[in-house]
């Protein structure tokens, strides 16, 4: 992986951005994020716009502004450094206790143990530990587990080697067992109930929204207003929200997922639009990449060009 190695400001931000993200995915953000932005002292200059635009698509925005912020208290309080101690990590903004480990083993070789999906799903394997993997008392055992098993001779290799089995062996879906080089001591190979660890999360019921929004896209540019602070998708750039009369019927519908709620965008063309513009501008669709936007753009901007391709 691009961010294996011991440079702090490489391993909190692989952390950061894997926590609700797939490794594949991942790995072109990060490269493109340090490529523009190659040193903590980078980031806390950076405006938050760049930033922000560097993370669009990635969801979950507050992740990049907690780590601007973050970046910005290194550089005033701790000598432009990630601070060397887990208490003083955590103190800071988006770093909870699993990216704080991570950062103390894996760049400063501390005796820290880290918690992600993928050692959660190693430890209830081979424990058989009951209960749903990000309960509060089912994470309090897995903590338990990783610092009994954590070996303080070579911590950082311990961290790596077990984020490494959970991601590459003790696979999700067909755990390479033949394989595990702690295949043997597994509760859950032996007893052949392996499908049943970690426990599976009980479904949510998913909440459903529609929004109307308006498409205008002239030779300046497609027409974008950058959103408030407050709502959904804060501070990002998003087609203008609109009130539609009822007999008005939109050129397409795009469905979008966020975490628990079902987005339906019903896109109208401009005609729709009653109010009289007052934020917000065209943009080219060739320098969208400077303006941070919410992934559901991307999806509308395919959606029209599919129904608008002679
Ligand atoms: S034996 Fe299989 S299930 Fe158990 S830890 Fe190894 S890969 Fe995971």
């Amino acid at each position: 992986m691009p961010w294996q190695g011991d440079n702090p400001y490489h391993v909190w931000l692989s952390e950061i951005m894997l926590q609700q993200t797939q490794v594949i995915k991942v790995m072109d953000y990060f490269q493109r994020f340090i490529d523009t932005l190659p040193t903590l002292a980078d980031l806390a200059q950076a405006d938050e716009q760049t930033v922000l635009a560097l993370w669009s698509g990635l969801g979950y925005y507050n992740r990049a502004r907690n780590l601007h912020k973050t970046a910005k208290l290194c550089a005033e309080k701790h000598q432009g450094r990630l601070p060397v101690s887990r208490s003083e990590l955590e103190a800071l903004p988006g770093i909870g206790r699993s990216t704080a480990a991570a950062i103390c083993s894996l760049a400063y070789n501390q005796p820290e143990v880290i918690m992600d999906g993928n050692v959660k799903r190693v430890f209830a394997r081979q424990f058989m530990v009951a209960g749903e993997p990000n309960k509060a008392k089912t994470v309090k055992q897995f903590w338990q587990l990783a610092e009994r098993y954590q070996k303080s001779s070579c911590p950082g290799t311990y961290t790596q080697g077990l984020m490494d089995l959970g991601a590459m062996v003790c696979k999700k879906n067909k755990p390479l067992c033949e394989h595990c080089p702690i295949e043997k001591s597994c509760l859950a190979r032996q007893r052949d109930r392996i499908h049943e660890y970690p426990e599976k999360k009980k479904k949510v019921v998913q909440k459903v929204i529609n929004i109307h929004v308006a498409f205008d896209e002239t030779s300046n540019g497609l027409f974008l207003e950058k959103r408030s602070a407050q709502g959904i998708w804060p501070d990002l750039w998003f087609l203008p929200i609109i009130a539609v009369e009822s007999h008005r019927k939109p050129m397409f519908v795009v469905s979008h997922k966020l975490t628990h709620r079902l987005m339906h965008i019903h896109v109208y063309d401009k005609r729709a639009i009653q109010q009289k513009k007052t934020k917000g501008q065209h943009i080219e669709r060739s320098a969208l990449l400077k303006y941070p936007h919410p992934k559901a753009l991307i999806h509308i901007l395919d959606q029209y060009d599919n129904h608008h391709m002679p």
